[in-house]
């Protein structure tokens, strides 16, 4: 499962933090995953709920934010918002566009206690 090695992943950033502040426990994490990260939702707080357990974040509180999908036409210049990776540009049809938002997958910031 693809959302249970990107949990893994979250934890092993959180343990080096801990570690690094001799702390024990990560108090708060703030994450942010994009609509267009190829995550899903459902699979990752399944994944998250078990995966933590006995880690550094198995009392930590999860602050998750999802970036929309944006998209600008590399034709016309038309920003506009995207649901999909194939969705062309709705302006003039184009399918050469540049995604500028939406695909971010990253720890914003840990709070250790
Ligand atoms: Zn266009």
């Amino acid at each position: 499962m693809h959302e249970l090695s990107i949990v893994q992943s979250i934890i092993e950033i959180a343990t080096r933090e801990a570690e690094n502040a001799s702390a024990r426990q990560v108090e708060r994490i703030e994450l942010e995953i994009g609509t267009l990260s190829g995550i899903e939702m459902n699979s990752f707080w399944f994944a998250w709920q078990h995966a933590r357990q006995g880690s550094v974040l198995e009392h930590c509180e999860a602050d998750i934010s999802q970036p929309g999908g944006q998209a600008t036409c590399l034709l016309c210049n038309q920003q506009y918002p995207i649901a999909h990776y194939t969705e062309p540009c709705p302006n003039c049809g184009s399918h050469f566009i540049d995604i500028t938002q939406g695909k971010e997958l990253r720890v914003k910031s840990i709070t250790i206690s």
